[in-house]
């Protein structure tokens, strides 16, 4: 009987019968439209089989799709939901979807043309997500731009977060950056390097290289 609750969905809008109730709560705060969680809060999916300990890549996915199907509850309601692995392991996601042009190069070279790169400022940075946005003169070639699975930010040649979420229908773009939990957020200007999709079927013709605090500070 609980078996078949661990099964993961194949279905984007899977059953959540027998699941448990919903029991939606106001998030602990919100920052840039984002909800976020307070100490015994996570995140769920109007139809989802799992609960979120963080701000995953699912997580993020989700909010850009459809953000009122994205709601916070109490970590004692989720019911019969289960604990999402993304969210445990953020990182992990590297080393299993494309990981080989990531391993082999740790560190992106630098890229000589000046256009692909684009500065960032902060935002905010609340609950383990920094908060990034670049400058309205950057928003038509970011709306241009794709976030592949498990983009980093460095920070001095260290993986420090991945970024979730790149929001280019605002005057001035959003990135959404998750921390990692040992990671000490650093203030100051950052930037984003743009390169060429690695997907064969990628639909735009940029992605995210990588987003990292901007030299010569
Ligand atoms: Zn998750």
């Amino acid at each position: 009987m609980i078996r078949k609750y661990l099964k993961p969905s194949h279905h984007a809008h899977a059953d959540a019968r027998g699941l448990g109730e919903l029991k939606p709560v106001e998030p602990a705060a919100r920052r840039e439209g984002v909800p976020l969680l307070g100490d015994d809060q996570v995140y769920v999916m109007k139809y989802g089989r799992e609960y979120h300990t963080g701000w995953c890549q699912i997580v993020g996915d989700n909010w850009g799709r459809t953000p009122r199907a994205l709601l916070v509850t109490r970590l004692a309601d989720v019911g019969a939901r289960t604990r999402c692995q993304e969210c445990d392991r953020p990182f992990k996601a590297a080393g299993e979807s494309s990981g080989q042009e990531y391993q082999m190069q740790p560190r992106p070279a630098p890229e000589p043309s000046p256009d692909a790169v684009i500065p960032l400022t902060v935002k905010g940075v609340a609950h383990g997500i920094l908060f990034l946005s670049a400058g309205p003169e950057y928003k038509e070639l970011l709306g241009e731009t794709a976030v592949e699975p498990a983009t980093p930010l460095y920070v001095g040649g260290r993986r420090d977060g991945i970024l979730v979420r790149l929001d280019a229908a605002r005057v001035e773009p959003l990135l959404i950056v998750q921390l990692d939990p040992r990671a000490t957020f650093r203030d100051g200007p950052y930037q984003v390097r743009l390169r060429r999709p690695l997907q064969r079927s990628a639909t735009k013709p940029y992605a995210v290289a990588s987003v990292e605090p901007a030299p010569g500070r």
